[in-house]
């Protein structure tokens, strides 16, 4: 398995991304549930068109599940999912991201919450975990791929088993430090919390088990 380097705007701004945007870091699961919502309607666009696919709306959700011993947050979905060259060509560039454009397009916006105002994307995951780890087996596949990154450094690819088509994105949560609290994003309450505020409007169930009130 080798290591490959992000191209190198991609480490200049996930660098920049991670050391200077510390506040809103709640923000990272807004994005990620937005790529899972945007995977779902790919495969709900393909359906309309294409006869062999049927689009059962139970079929497809979001799921949000998270273990505190193992400082894991786990976001499922049932989208579209990607093979082996997606997965390079969409996390390995960050300027792939549209979101950069939209901060261009929007560029004389006052500023004082300019994360909250353009999708930041699939890299603010980085704002609470130390690993990134991507699993994802694309319709029409019959291969699914691991994708790893612990940041700037680069990430790995390999082959691996998963039964259904979609994306499982798995966040190994950062340590706290006398500055940050990153624990609470490792409770139920707290992500339930998040989630009401930014991915209310989500058109796929969000699920998550609940056990707190
Ligand atoms: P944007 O959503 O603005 O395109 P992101 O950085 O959020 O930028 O995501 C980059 C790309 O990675 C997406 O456009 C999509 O192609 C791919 N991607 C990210 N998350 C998923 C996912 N859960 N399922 C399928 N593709 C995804
Ligand atoms: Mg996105």
């Amino acid at each position: 398995m080798e290591t490959k380097q992000f191209k190198a705007e991609s480490k200049r701004l996930l660098d920049l991304m991670i050391n200077s945007i510390y506040t809103h870091r709640e923000i990272f699961l807004r994005e990620l549930i937005s790529n899972a919502s945007d995977a779902i309607d790919k495969i709900y666009y393909k359906s309309l068109t294409d006869d062999s696919l049927t689009f059962d709306k139970d079929n497809y959700y979001i799921r949000v599940d998270f273990d505190k011993d193992k400082r894991i947050i786990k976001i499922t979905d049932t989208g579209i999912g990607m093979n082996k060259d997606e997965l390079e060509e969409n996390l390995g560039v960050i300027a792939k991201s549209g979101s950069l454009q939209f901060k261009k397009d929007n560029e004389s916006q006052d500023n004082h919450d300019i994360i909250g105002q353009f999708g930041v994307g699939f890299y603010s995951a980085f704002l609470v975990a130390k690993k990134v780890t991507v699993i994802s087996k694309a319709l029409g596949s019959d291969k699914a791929y691991k994708w790893e990154s612990c940041g700037a450094e680069g990430y790995t690819i390999e082959e691996t088993e998963k039964d259904s088509v979609g994306t499982e994105i798995i966040l190994t949560v950062k340590d706290n430090t006398e500055e940050e609290n990153y624990d609470e994003y490792l409770g139920e309450y707290r992500l339930k919390e998040i989630i009401k505020k930014y991915s209310d409007f989500i058109r796929y169930p969000i699920k998550m088990e609940c056990t707190e009130r």
